[in-house]
């Protein structure tokens, strides 16, 4: 069972975003790596709280989170669990700020000294996904264009900072004497540049490569979605670690289907006479085609509910529905014999609309819950 987020950070439900800011940068502050070297226990803390606040500090995965819990953020590569140090002090940087002077170089872990690892950048990348796709989940092969360290690429030691990473200038002022580190302007903070590449390296020494990447899409994901494949984005220089490959899902209409949340819709179209003697009709589903059954004396606007005929839920939760929208078609040209026809029923009992309960359309239902 995981640790409930408001607890970690140790606010409440409804804390504002400052609050659970300020929260967040007390337990990283107390749990900070260099204060605590070598303190498994302080670290495990320290991920906690920063796993909380990547999710508390992100508007709409603090809804989902307070809507869903936990396994909101289950299933295929989403944010939220499992990140690394390295992780949480390229997001959360900023949040030391004062605290900690800025720097998070040398602690334990990556490059000593003052050096850090430089991150590759994150390429982003629009998949194209059929209503068919999102309802069964699909493993897609992605070509993507990744800058990689070339072949024949060394590296030597920055000498503007001697493989420290940072800066350090002291200066003489007022107060005494001031001593501000900053991050190497040469190196960028890795602690080293390039000595030799190849002719078709660029100024870093990378080439883009085509490759070709593949990620398995959960069922039930929604446009505008976001999948991270850890470590597929940019290499980056030297003893780097590689960005990731983030992947933005777009949703291809489907021709007859309209999503609603995990339910869909379908419109039927049934003639006037299939409405009063009842017929059969095949409709589109996600999967695959499915014949329904239409009763006799069938009212315009009744909808028909398939049960598990729409879309998984990306949080695990069931299956929405398939809704069948009845609309009887009301014949716009009629022949000289038909337009007898319907004035001798006119006034026939069988052709006054008397509805009953179950023959009221959708809106009228709902008007008499609330009348
Ligand atoms: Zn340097």
């Amino acid at each position: 069972m995981k640790e409930d987020y408001y607890e970690i950070l140790g606010v409440s439900k409804n804390a504002t975003a400052a609050e659970i800011k300020k929260a967040y940068r007390k337990k990283a502050i107390e749990y900070h790596p260099d204060k605590n070297p070598g303190d498994a226990k302080a670290e495990e803390l320290f991920k906690k709280a920063a796993e909380a606040y990547e999710v508390l500090s992100d508007p709409d995965k603090r809804a989902r989170y307070d809507q869903y819990g936990h396994q909101a953020f289950e299933g295929a590569g989403f944010g939220g669990g499992g990140m690394n140090m390295e992780d949480i002090f390229s997001q959360f940087g900023d949040i030391f700020g004062s605290a900690f002077g800025g720097s998070f170089g040398g602690f334990g872990g990556f490059g000593g000294g003052g050096q850090r690892r430089v991150k590759g950048s994150n390429l982003r990348i629009r998949v194209k996904l059929t209503l068919d796709e999102i309802a069964h989940g699909v493993e897609k092969k992605l070509k993507v264009k990744r800058k990689k360290q070339a072949a024949g690429t060394t590296y030597k030691t920055c000498p503007t900072c001697n493989g420290m990473g940072q800066v350090t200038k002291i200066q003489n002022t007022i107060l005494g004497r001031m001593q501000t580190s900053t991050t190497c302007g040469t190196c960028r903070g890795a602690g080293q540049i390039i000595d030799q590449k190849p002719a078709n390296a660029d100024s870093d020494g990378m080439v883009a490569t085509d490759e070709t990447v593949s990620i398995k899409i959960p069922p039930g994901v929604v446009d505008g979605m976001q999948l991270k494949v850890s470590g597929k984005g940019n290499e980056a220089p030297g003893n780097g670690i590689s960005g990731d490959l983030l992947v933005v899902i777009e949703v291809e209409p489907h021709p007859h289907l309209q999503r609603e949340g995990d339910n869909l819709h379908y419109d039927l179209y049934i003639s006037f006479s299939e409405a009063a003697l009842g017929t059969s009709k095949e409709i589109d589903t996600v999967s695959g085609k499915v014949r329904i059954k239409i009763d006799s004396g069938t009212q315009s606007g009744k909808i028909l509910r398939l049960r598990n005929k729409g879309i998984p839920s990306i949080n695990g939760y069931g299956t929405g529905d398939l809704l069948v929208h009845v609309n009887v078609w009301t014949p716009k040209a009629l022949s000289k014999e038909q337009r007898e026809f319907f004035e001798k029923m006119k006034n026939d009992e069988h052709f006054i609309p008397k509805p009953e309960k179950e023959d009221k359309s959708f809106f009228e239902k709902v008007k008499d819950m609330f009348s």
